[in-house]
């Protein structure tokens, strides 16, 4: 399952250069070549998914795992003092690469970066309709 048209699909499978942090059968890991910090990487699915929906429930679970593995390991050897999993769907969203990838982000004392969301203040009504919206059968 590959996009021929896809980098992240020639990243994956080595046909394009990256720095792999880790590989196996179904991911490499790279470092980002515009990192917002120190040591952003990505976890690559070698096969093509282009976004979370179009991701197997199975691939996702090992997405996860890797994610911790992989944030425990970085922690020790950079000495990072926090960590953000980042993942976009859509452009919308900020993604920029259609070839689903979770971002691995080391986070550090005063690093100048800020992951932040800007919390809103619905009312309790519109809260609960929502609420109905998502669990309506
Ligand atoms: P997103 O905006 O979530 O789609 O993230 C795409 C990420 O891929 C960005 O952080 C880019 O810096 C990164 N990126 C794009 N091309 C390459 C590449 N050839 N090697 C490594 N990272 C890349
Ligand atoms: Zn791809």
């Amino acid at each position: 399952m590959r996009d021929d048209n896809c980098i992240f699909c020639k990243i994956a499978a080595g046909e394009i250069p990256s720095r792999v942090l880790h590989e196996d059968e179904q991911f490499r890991v790279i470092l980002d070549l515009a990192p917002v910090t120190r040591g952003h990487a990505l976890i690559l699915p070698k096969n093509h998914y282009a976004n979370l929906y179009e991701l197997p429930e199975d691939v996702a679970a090992d997405v996860m795992k890797l994610a911790k593995k992989m944030a425990g390991t970085m922690t020790e050897k950079l000495g990072c003092t926090g960590f953000n999993l980042l993942q976009n769907n859509g452009e919308i969203a900020g993604q920029t690469v259609k070839h689903f990838h979770l971002h691995l982000i080391p986070r550090y004392d005063e690093d100048g970066q800020s992951i932040t969301m800007k919390p809103t203040s619905p009312s309790a009504a519109e809260l609960d309709e929502v609420k109905e919206i998502i669990t309506r059968a």
